[in-house]
């Protein structure tokens, strides 16, 4: 995700005084106390956390070289997902698993393609009709070094959201909604979001037939056990949706970043994947926590994640899923 703007923004605002701070957040809007509905919760999902840390922790190492579109390590990474995919048993595409996106920019002359991991999840009572989750799995390679560090590993950006993939299909396997689900860990989206871009032009089934996009990029780790669901903001009718799933989480589920009321640079419809749906007219909830001191650096490390946080904000996605496709 790109976000530098926010970055810079949240450091000012929060030098400059406490009422600047604030008006980063205008938009922001916290969940209700939890007594509030917590009648109305099922149980959450309980999902495979040893796989989605130990999946972390591989495509966050050295030996992936921060995953940059178009470098053995992208590949490596690309490999270890559709592994993780066939693993899981989710359904390969007609296509295949891997999707070949063509890239031609002068901004990468080295690289000639993106590539997608795909898999499926057959929905029980619409089949006909997909959710599509998407996670991009690639990094910033290797950088400028700071204390002694070259590698920008890209744990939280998004090693995390890429990992849970793998264990939401899992889940959904085991407990299908009724519309489809397609997973898609996409390619390329620090350099130009080529994977979501080129996946909407290449879809494996009728644009139209696609009612959502869960887009996940940064999501293991915050202070305050803050999620943001965006989205809503663009589309009041998920509203609802995340407001059915606040008082049942086990995170602080927030709504917000998603309108230009946020402020400069923290509004982040256009920042990660989703804007590629968006930008198709397909409604889109984005999940993601705001930025940490390591956000594009080389101490973006496995060893930073929060494991709680990052196995309860999972199952947080997976509920919202479920709301979503019940309505
Ligand atoms: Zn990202």
């Amino acid at each position: 995700m790109k976000r530098s703007i926010t970055a810079v923004f949240l450091i000012a605002t929060a030098a400059c005084s406490q009422s600047g701070a604030a008006r980063a957040q205008d938009n922001a809007q916290p969940p209700q106390p939890q007594s509030a509905v917590a009648g109305a919760c099922a149980p959450l999902a309980r999902i495979d956390s040893t796989s989605l840390l130990r999946d972390l922790e591989r495509l966050a190492h050295d030996s992936m070289a921060g995953r940059l579109i178009g470098s053995p390590g992208a590949i490596k990474a690309r490999d270890y997902l559709a592994a993780r995919f066939d693993a899981v048993g989710l359904e390969t595409p007609s296509a295949g698993r891997l999707q070949r996106i063509p890239v031609s920019s002068q901004r990468l002359p080295n690289v000639d393609a993106a590539w997608n991991v795909l898999g499926i999840v057959r929905g029980t009572a619409r089949p006909e009709r997909w959710i599509v989750i998407t996670a991009h799995y690639d990094h910033v390679g290797i950088g400028r070094p700071l204390d002694g560090d070259s590698i920008y590993n890209g744990s939280d950006d998004n090693a995390s959201g890429a990992s849970a993939l793998a264990v939401m299909g899992q889940y959904f396997k085991e407990n299908p909604l009724g519309r489809s689900i397609l997973f898609a860990a996409v390619d390329g989206e620090e350099r130009g979001m080529w994977g979501s871009r080129g996946l909407v032009e290449s879809l494996p089934m009728p644009i139209e037939t696609v009612d959502l996009n869960i887009n996940l990029d940064m999501v293991y780790r915050n202070e305050r056990q803050e999620l943001y669901a965006a989205g809503p903001g663009r589309y009041p009718q998920l509203t609802a949706v995340v407001e059915a799933v606040q008082p049942c989480a086990p995170v602080r589920l927030m709504m917000g970043h998603d309108t230009p009321a946020a402020g400069p640079g923290n509004d982040w419809t256009g920042q990660s994947d989703h804007a590629a749906f968006h930008a198709k007219g397909i409604p889109f909830l984005y999940f993601g926590v705001e930025d940490h001191p390591d956000y594009h650096r080389p101490g973006d490390h496995a060893e930073r994640a929060m494991p709680g946080f990052y196995v309860n904000a999972v199952r947080t996605i997976i509920e919202t899923a479920r709301r979503f496709d019940a309505r």
